[in-house]
């Protein structure tokens, strides 16, 4: 059977087009055709680009993508990515690509949320000259001048649900004057889909962390440990759970007042973080209880790394004027394998148990769950 011809082929061998071919060639609508035909092509390759986007699972990942995707139509002299990677917060997150490379560069730029208010009203790229006259009113010089620094073509605001996420700032063409329509259309539609990718991410980002402290949350740390269980169960590996509980904390809220003592679970979460390796998962159960997942993990690694962290959050400092008391923490330490056969529940109530025990044996110290082993535990310490 033959295969059907393709429908141009139809056209151009239809025997009315034949008869009026040079016709039609005189009023260009061979010429418009071809020009339907690019344009067609451009989407399909935009939409292929899109797909590539929202195919990648970091930010880091979107961004790259996004970079290359423009190089293959034209060289600006610099993309600068900032975005808000907490909610309710004001910090941002800056990548600077020049050359298509990322580099690093410090932009003066400390927040997005005075600009916020503009890009509401106006949800789309624009020229930054267009930009500095329109929102001269809504934006003070200082929160400008970072931006008039470095001079750039295009601003692309990343809006979504909860407001402005962050901003594209794009630098003038490296070779030409100035942008093509075509070219600042296709970074429109590019960077829509980036938009979306880079909200899927921080909606993703914002569903499973706590807001005060960054740390996951209650949900996604019990997610994590039925996925740990499961795994030790399949692969033979040993894993540790450690929960943690501020001693004494009420007290601390009484005597300095409640935002003091929410800078310290701050702090205290800011320690956590850089305490514990990349995989593993530290959370805020709730309150003032933390809880660290420790992949692969044997015992006597857990014990030192709680013991690490309680010396660490000893001698932290919390930012606080005038300055407070140190807090301490106790801390319970559970193991488990294939053979320990419990699940979540009782996992989370064996490090409950040694918790308990600290609190009992004076605070500020470690239990592992276990008495033969609590019993080995406590004579290295005494000995270290
Ligand atoms: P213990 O050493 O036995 O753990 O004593 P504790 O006072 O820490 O224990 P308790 O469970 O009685 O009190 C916990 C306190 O933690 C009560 C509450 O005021 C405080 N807390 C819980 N969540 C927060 C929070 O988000 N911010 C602040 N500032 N305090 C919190
Ligand atoms: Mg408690
Ligand atoms: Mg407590």
């Amino acid at each position: 059977m033959k295969a059907p011809a393709a429908p141009e082929q139809d056209f151009l061998s239809n025997p009315e087009i034949l008869k009026n071919y040079s016709l039609l060639r005189e009023i260009g609508v061979f010429k418009h055709i071809d020009l339907l035909n690019k344009e067609i092509r451009d989407y399909k390759t935009l939409l292929a680009g899109a797909g590539d986007i929202f195919q990648r699972t970091s930010i880091d990942e979107i961004l790259d993508a996004a970079v290359w995707q423009i190089s293959d139509h034209f060289l600006p002299s610099f993309i600068i990515f900032l975005w808000k990677p907490h909610q309710n917060k004001d910090d941002i997150v800056v990548r600077s690509y020049k050359n298509y490379k990322q580099v690093d560069q410090n932009v003066g730029i400390q927040s997005i949320s005075s600009f916020e208010p503009f890009f509401k009203q106006y949800p789309k790229p624009i020229a930054f000259e267009m930009f500095a006259f329109q929102a001269r009113d809504q934006i003070s010089p200082e929160n400008l001048e970072p931006l008039n620094v470095l001079d750039p073509e295009l601003l692309i605001p990343i809006l979504g649900p909860s407001g402005l996420y962050g901003i594209v700032v794009v630098g003038r063409k490296m070779l030409e004057e100035e942008y093509f329509s075509k070219e600042l259309l296709f970074l429109e539609q590019l960077m829509s889909f980036v938009s979306l990718a880079i909200q899927n991410h921080l909606h993703y980002e914002y569903s499973v962390r706590d807001v005060k402290t960054g740390l996951f949350n209650h949900g996604f740390f019990m997610t994590r440990l039925n996925e740990e269980i499961i795994r030790t169960q399949r692969t033979g590996e040993i894993a540790s759970l450690m929960v943690i509980d501020v001693d004494k904390f009420k007290n601390f809220n009484d005597s300095y007042g409640h935002l003091a003592g929410d800078r310290v679970l701050e702090s205290l979460a800011h320690t956590i973080k850089q305490t514990v390796r990349a995989g593993d998962v530290p959370s805020r159960f709730g309150g003032e209880e933390f809880t660290i997942l420790l992949p692969n993990t044997a015992r006597e690694m857990a014990w030192i790394v709680a013991e690490r962290l309680r010396n660490a959050i000893a001698a932290m400092k919390v930012p606080w004027e005038p300055p407070l008391p140190q807090v301490t923490i106790s801390l319970g330490v559970v193991s488990f394998e294939k053979s320990t056969n419990a699940g979540a529940e009782e996992i989370i109530h064996r490090a409950d148990e040694a918790l308990y025990q600290s609190k009992e044996n004076g605070r500020n110290r470690t239990t592992v769950w276990g008495a033969g082993l609590l019993f080995k535990m406590q004579r290295n310490q005494k000995t270290a």
